[in-house]
């Protein structure tokens, strides 16, 4: 099993979260491969989240001493918010360190920050969740067309807070945007990421829902990840293999892995098998 969406205390939400600890995680789970993706949030209220820029050769410098007394496979990743005006910049740094994967997101659309339940009322304020979904998709789609990112996280992230706000979407409310966004993934061999954190913070589903990713299949996308966005280690690895089934269920065959940003595929039933395997020796 792999974790590919994992922070560190880089990551100011998550302060607490040492490698070590992580790593002690990963061998008791059977996890082999972990991608620690802090954030890079380079502009916007929460930059404070944000590992630091000059911090970022010490984190990809402690992530390859820490491989040195590991089997488990360690990945230096961010998790980069993406905003239009930002993309030289954030260019400079990804192509200036030495980084293994690197995931996009759309935390902010347009100045609201969806990721905040006082803001995030605002984005969906009167009109329609369809709107609002095509709002988000066309950001999403500049972020993938960006060339900046090897795959984008949570890819429904938008409706998190949606219940609290006594609303809810269906597939049929995602829009028709988000179908030029997936062509545009698969065009441009960038991939997306079933991330478990749906279901920590109460919304029934993982991200994306499964029908998003039936859709994202159809349209050619080849590149798929699987993470838990761990902010700490009681949460590695979380509902990883369910995600797997769920990609699996939505016709995908192989999986992506991922080293000085070049991608390899696995095969999904391999990889389930294998977890099968170890959990009846109990290793
Ligand atoms: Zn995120
Ligand atoms: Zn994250």
């Amino acid at each position: 099993m792999i974790d590919y969406h994992v922070h560190e205390r880089h990551s100011r939400d998550a302060a607490a979260a040492k490698i070590s600890e992580y790593i002690v995680a990963a061998e008791g789970r059977g996890i082999t491969e972990i991608a620690f993706t802090t954030h890079l949030i380079t502009i916007g209220p929460d930059v404070d989240l944000s590992i630091r820029e000059e911090e970022i050769p010490e984190y990809i410098k402690e992530i390859r001493i820490a491989q040195d007394g590991t089997r488990i496979k360690l990945l230096a990743g961010l998790e980069v918010d993406y905003f239009p005006s930002e993309e030289r910049h954030l260019e400079a740094i990804l192509k200036g360190n030495d980084f293994d994967f690197i995931l996009g997101s759309t935390h902010y659309i347009n100045g609201i920050d969806i990721g905040s339940q006082s803001q995030a009322e605002s984005y969906f304020a009167n009109r329609s969740i369809t709107e609002a979904a095509d709002e988000y998709y066309k950001v999403w789609k500049r972020a993938i067309e960006s060339g900046l990112f090897d795959v984008m996280a949570h890819p429904d992230y938008w409706r998190k807070y949606l219940r609290f706000y006594g609303r809810s979407a269906s597939w049929g409310d995602y829009g028709s945007v988000l179908y030029d966004a997936l062509d545009a993934m698969a065009d441009n061999n960038v991939g997306l990421e079933v991330n478990t954190a749906g279901k920590r913070a109460g919304t029934g589903n993982y991200y994306p829902i499964q029908e998003f990713l039936v859709a994202a299949h159809e349209a050619g996308v080849k590149v798929v990840t699987v993470g838990s966005d761990s902010h700490t280690a009681g949460t590695l690895g979380n509902h990883l293999e369910d995600a797997i089934r769920q990609l699996r269920e939505a016709s995908f065959t192989h999986m992506s892995t991922f080293k000085d940003r070049k991608n390899t595929r696995i095969s999904i039933g391999d990889m389930l098998e294998r977890t099968r395997t170890r959990a009846k020796l109990g290793v």
